[in-house]
């Protein structure tokens, strides 16, 4: 018999040092007096994480969202950009804010990224970017969507929200595109609390997103471009590379319990676990699992529901589709019988536990009770 966790079991815990870790790093900040604006922490964290990431120009934000709409107003994107449904509302909403329409294509039945097919099908002469999401640190098709753009003119931005620290045959997926968002959000694997960054290739780009993300300011007294307040201040970045110095070990011991899910659900007829692409390195931000109601027995809300019952609160990530919210359901591309692959996905994804101090004990009885989701009414 399965009984309930005494605890509660979320999807993810943030990653969280010792607590003097942090305060001698604040100790350093309060020697400055420098609280924002390009601080000591700030610049070490800069350089750490392009490092990290491989990646040539890196700018750290304020949050991943403010980010992403600082890089496609660098770019100077405008009319239409290609993204993907499957996403957070982030996605499409920075195009929105930026006075662009967002055309959804469909998604890959594997990857769960965009569809490089869907997308060449949708530009138009308005189309200026394609604007993919490296879903749960699955990367897109990055070379096909390279080539439709250099055929057709186009940029490539991507949502890497969930990629930090994945490579692609040892290279960096940031250095992919024009440029790649992450987000640092507490709930992603690296965090500030909130924060994010922008990678990008080329320094001129790079110039035009660290002016506009501090109100467009070029000198004393010159303003150039409508800048925002984009930037991460010393405590985020004090935060910031008190956990990097811990990302390492929670990679590892994430990778042990993706390892048991893959072992426990991996062959389970009705349950697909995302794919392990030759060549790349995993996040390990998630792990999601597709379950179809036909092969299974069970529908995604029925083992949803049941395992919250059990005290283990599962995530829909992502349901619903973004083209379903209200803001852009009626979009032509939002037409439900265009996305049929993302709208199969939304209905059966489920985010399950995943975050360093979970235990292997633990994820073992997660299994039991998904398992047992089949049987139980
Ligand atoms: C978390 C997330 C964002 C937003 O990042 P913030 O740092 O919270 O602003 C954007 N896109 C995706 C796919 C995300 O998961």
């Amino acid at each position: 018999m399965i009984r309930p966790f005494s605890e509660p079991i979320y999807v993810t815990r943030p990653l969280l040092p010792a607590l003097d870790e942090l305060q001698a790093r604040l100790g350093d900040v309060w020697k400055t007096q420098w609280l924002t604006n390009g601080g000591e922490q700030h610049e070490q964290l800069e350089r750490a994480i392009a490092a990290r990431l491989g990646v040539e120009q890196l700018s750290l934000f304020n949050n991943g969202t403010i980010a992403l709409l600082i890089a496609i107003r660098a770019l100077n994107l405008r009319g239409e950009v290609i993204t993907t449904p499957f996403t957070f509302p982030a996605t499409p909403h920075v195009l929105a804010w930026a006075g662009i329409t967002p055309v959804f294509a469909d998604i890959d039945p594997v990857r769960l990224t965009i569809d490089p097919a869907h997308v060449e099908a949708l530009v138009t002469p308005k189309t200026t970017a394609i604007l993919g999401v490296h879903v749960y640190g699955t990367p897109c098709d990055v070379d096909a969507l390279s080539g439709i753009a250099a055929r057709r003119g186009l940029r490539v931005v991507y949502d890497g929200a969930h990629a930090f620290g994945v490579r692609i045959d040892g290279r960096g997926v940031g250095t992919f595109g024009d440029a790649t968002m992450f987000s640092f959000h507490a709930t992603k694997l690296f965090h500030t609390a909130e924060g994010g960054a922008i990678a990008c290739a080329d320094a001129g780009l790079r110039h035009r997103i660290e002016r506009l993300k501090n109100f467009g300011i070029a000198g004393q007294e010159e303003v150039e471009g409508i800048g925002l307040n984009g930037k991460m201040n010393e405590l985020q970045a004090a935060l910031g590379m008190t956990v990097l110095a811990h990302v390492d070990e929670e990679v590892a011991r994430r990778r042990e319990l993706l390892a048991i899910y893959q072992q426990r659900l991996g062959r389970i007829e009705g349950l697909t676990l995302m794919p392990q692409l030759p060549g790349v390195e995993s996040s390990c931000q998630y792990c999601a699992v597709l379950v179809d109601h036909a092969r299974f027995g069970r529908t995604r809300d029925e083992v949803h529901e049941t395992m919250k019952t059990y005290n283990v609160f599962t995530r829909k990530y992502f349901y619903p589709l973004c083209s379903d919210y209200e803001s852009y359901r009626d979009l032509p591309s939002a037409r439900p019988s265009c996305l049929p692959v993302a709208r199969r996905a939304a209905s059966q994804v489920l985010c399950l536990p995943l975050y360093g101090t979970l235990g292997a004990d633990t994820v073992q009885a997660i299994c039991d009770l998904l398992l047992s989701t089949r049987r139980a009414s």
